[in-house]
């Protein structure tokens, strides 16, 4: 019998000896490539999977620990030793990944591990290798320098001092001049950090153009998607896909908006009147942060025996890092830890009913990890990231009927969660756009970049741009500075708009039948990475967002939805 996990403060905190695995890493490619059979060849893999499972999840722990906080110089330190040491040990794991697909025990490993396996050996390889190990060591340094910077936020307002997440509860109050103050403090902190928001990206750009410059790519656009593992679609049906999001979604996201303000009473809205909801303010989630859990166990008990077993377990672990702290990145995400095979859940809870959805979103992830958990392939057990989305976008929904665990008004928030998911479509499209373009454009000076990203919103979200006047912040262009997968995971964006989609069919399935939606949701979790995307659709029986009408269709039944709720 193995040991009962400790919970997760008690995890000693270790550092991967990068170069003394990347020399074992070695030592297995070589003893792959000479394997006399199959068999021997598949027992190399179990050992070479089993290092780059324990490399993978102390790495993990320590960017856990240091994301909660990113002050503790012990937490730093053990960060910078994974940004430089994690790339160099990748490109020994990417070696073995070449020998795999060179050997000529294929055949049997196939058979052992899966051909989509391959496929994505396959695609690792070609995004990348010892080549730009040194690029990729400035991208993670980057990428933690911008997280640390907006990490750092502090806005002092009415004699308090506030991070970015905490701020949010001000521009969301019932109260119009305290709305206009927070704003006025908030974008006036911006501004003061904007210029070295757009340094870091430019770097960034840079650098990632160089790695796929090495690499043999012409931009880094290809190099993203491959980084992206998309294996069925390609950048020309995303495009055609943001314009169907531009065509459909726009005109119904510019009602919603225009309904809301005339329920507020606002005449000329301004940038802080875009997130108030109602007049008498947004849905908040009762009590506090534990009694948010609380709820959350006994909504889980009551869906299903196994989200009861699963919740409960993360909770009993304390595998939960929740409230907004000084010092903590913002954002929220889930991870998981392969050899102990439990998720974490990070989360800023801030007391609006963005803790709600963060909660149940970041819960569907963990949900599906530990219903795949048990695949021996540890590769095959998470799908790429589109998918992954809809498991945590339509736990969201799976979740609405206990909304009144939650809050005193459910309807009203139910009436917010599926308005503002609609209206997300188009800013996604946006985020994507504008990365392609980036991409496209690398030599594109910062105030190009803002004055692309103004006349994408002009396109995509136009009823955003007349609320923007008075803010020169907006005004320029700057809100994708706040985006942080625009600088930390490129090109994943359009997944959450995918994704979207597809828990749309979920939560329309599921009002007309519980059971069947239930039970297709659990079978994607379970199959876990076994397919790419658009299999995994295929074989739950559900539809391809690319495909004609898709999109229609999934909104048609939302409008009459959100016309059902009583929200007055
Ligand atoms: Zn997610």
């Amino acid at each position: 019998m193995s040991k009962p996990l400790p919970v997760f403060e008690e995890w000693p905190l270790r550092i991967p000896r990068f170069a003394k695995d990347a020399e074992k890493a070695k030592q297995w490619t070589a003893a792959l490539k000479e394997a006399p059979t199959g068999e021997e060849a598949f027992k190399i893999w179990k050992k070479m999977s089993r290092l780059e499972e324990s490399v993978l999840d102390e790495a993990t722990h320590i960017q856990v620990l240091y994301s909660i906080d990113t002050r503790k110089e012990e937490y730093k330190k053990a960060n910078d030793a994974c940004n430089e040491g994690l790339p160099r040990f990748d490109a020994e794991s990417v070696e073995f990944q070449r020998a795999l697909l060179a050997s000529p025990h294929r055949a049997y490993l196939e058979k052992k591990l899966g051909s989509f396996y391959f496929q994505k050996a396959e695609v690792s390889i070609q995004s990348f290798d010892s080549r730009i190990v040194e690029e990729v060591v400035e991208e993670n340094k980057l990428m933690s320098e911008y997280g640390a910077l907006i990490a750092s936020i502090s806005i002092s307002f009415q004699g308090e001092t506030y991070n970015h997440t905490q701020m949010q509860k001000f521009l969301e109050s019932p109260d119009r001049a305290l709305r206009k103050a927070a704003s006025e403090a908030y974008y006036s902190y911006m501004e003061g950090i904007a210029d070295q928001l757009e340094d870091i990206f430019d770097k960034l750009v840079k650098v990632r153009t160089k790695m796929a410059k090495k690499m043999g790519y012409d931009s880094y656009t290809p190099l993203g998607y491959l980084r992206m593992q998309r294996y069925d679609y390609t950048p020309e049906m995303v495009k055609e896909y943001r314009e169907k999001i531009h065509e459909v979604v726009t005109p119904i996201a510019e009602k919603i908006k225009r309904a809301q303000f005339a329920r507020n009473k606002i005449r000329s809205p301004k940038v802080y009147d875009m997130a108030l909801t109602f007049p008498e303010g947004n849905p908040l989630p009762k009590g506090s942060t534990e009694d948010k859990v609380k709820a959350a166990e006994k909504m889980y008990d009551e869906l299903s025996p196994e989200t009861s077993y699963y919740f409960r377990d993360m909770v009993d672990h304390h595998l939960l890092d929740l409230d907004a702290k000084p010092g903590k990145e913002s954002g929220g995400y889930m991870t998981n830890f392969s050899k102990e095979k439990v998720p974490f859940i990070f989360s800023n809870f801030n007391g609006t009913s963005g803790d709600v959805d963060v909660l149940t979103h970041e819960f569907g992830h963990s949900f599906q990890f530990y219903m795949a958990r048990s695949i021996k392939v540890p590769e095959n057990r998470m799908p790429t990231s589109e998918s992954c989305e809809i498991d945590s976008m339509s736990m969201e929904f799976f979740a609405e009927p206990w909304m009144n665990l939650f809050f005193d008004e459910p309807d009203r928030y139910r009436y917010t969660h599926l308005a503002e998911a609609i209206v997300f479509l188009p800013y996604g499209a946006t985020v994507d756009e504008f990365q392609h373009w980036v991409y496209a454009n690398p030599e594109a000076t910062p105030e190009e970049r803002d004055a692309e990203w103004h006349s994408l919103e002009e396109k995509y979200t136009p009823y955003k741009i007349r609320c923007y006047k008075g803010c020169a912040y907006m005004e320029k262009g700057r809100r994708w500075l706040t985006q942080a997968h625009i600088f930390e995971n490129p090109f994943y964006y359009i997944d959450y708009t995918l994704a979207q989609v597809v828990a749309f069919e979920f939560f329309n399935l599921d009002r007309k039948n519980h059971e069947l939606a239930w039970k297709r949701y659990v079978k994607l979790c379970k199959m876990g990475g076994r397919y790419p995307f658009l299999t995994l659709l295929k074989k739950d029986h559900m539809k391809s967002p690319f495909d004609e009408g898709t999109l229609q269709k999934s909104i048609r039944p939302l409008l009459k939805q959100l016309r059902s709720y009583k929200i007055d």
